[in-house]
């Protein structure tokens, strides 16, 4: 199932933003990236694309996709260049990205320049993906590092690809990066304070639904 509030085709180029993530759960530093990401690369729209069956991870350590994407959709309902799709989520098979970029080509034809924004981490192991030439070619990436983040690693790990792959990719440093999934999630099962790190209906809504207790507090 489409999501209806992607933006219409057009017959002017349209410059879109697919904010891929897991989301477990959003937080100010994905908002931060994607406000940061839409103004320096002049987007039309950014499009949060909450991933279904993440590649890379086990399933059973991820939240149920419907929890996320609700998150996701507290978080972004209220800025008019934000949106989301159910894309990766209904698909019913792990998530590729590859495959996201050419339904979006399908989809808007050649009045489209896509950028596919993520973590510099997550891109770490890029030349693993599926089809990632074509993929690389198909769109631009907008890595978003944390302060302190050195391209040292990503030269390490990419080796000989390195040169080639940067061809493609705009490193952004947000300071809000600081803030992780990973440290809310921490918290949360912790019982330490969460507040101002992700919005407010999302925390709300994480507490209501107990997400990321250890099961033996429940
Ligand atoms: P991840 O390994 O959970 O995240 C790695 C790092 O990137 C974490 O520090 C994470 O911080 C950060 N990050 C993730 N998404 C971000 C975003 N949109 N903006 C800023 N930082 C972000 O990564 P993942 O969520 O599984 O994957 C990220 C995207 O890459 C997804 O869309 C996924 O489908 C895609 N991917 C595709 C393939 C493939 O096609 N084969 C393989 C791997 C990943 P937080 O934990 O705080 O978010």
């Amino acid at each position: 199932m489409m999501s209806f509030l992607l933006p219409k085709p057009s017959s002017t180029q349209l410059r879109l933003g697919i904010m891929g993530g897991t989301f477990d759960p959003i937080h100010m530093g994905h908002l931060v990236t994607a406000e940061e990401a839409c103004q320096q690369f002049n987007l039309n729209n950014v499009i949060f694309m909450p991933s279904g069956e993440p590649p890379h991870k086990d399933k059973r350590d991820v939240t149920a996709a419907e929890h996320r994407y609700l998150m996701t959709m507290l978080a972004v309902v209220a800025n008019p260049y934000f949106t989301l799709s159910r894309m990766e989520i209904d698909s019913g098979v792990t998530s590729y990205t590859v495959d996201t970029v050419r339904r979006f080509c399908d989809l808007y034809g050649g009045n489209l320049k896509l950028f596919f924004i993520t973590g510099a981490d997550a891109i770490l192991d890029i030349t693993t993906w599926k089809d990632y030439k074509e993929l690389l070619e198909s769109c631009s990436f907008i890595a978003t590092s944390r302060p302190g983040y050195s391209l040292q690693k990503l030269r390490e790990v990419l080796g000989s690809a390195f040169t080639v792959v940067m061809r493609h990719i705009h490193l952004l440093e947000v300071p809000a990066m600081a803030i992780s999934s990973t440290e809310i999630r921490r918290r949360v099962a912790a019982g330490k304070t969460i507040r101002y790190l992700t919005p407010r209906p999302v925390e709300q809504y994480i507490y209501k639904n107990k997400l990321y207790k250890p099961l033996s507090l429940d």
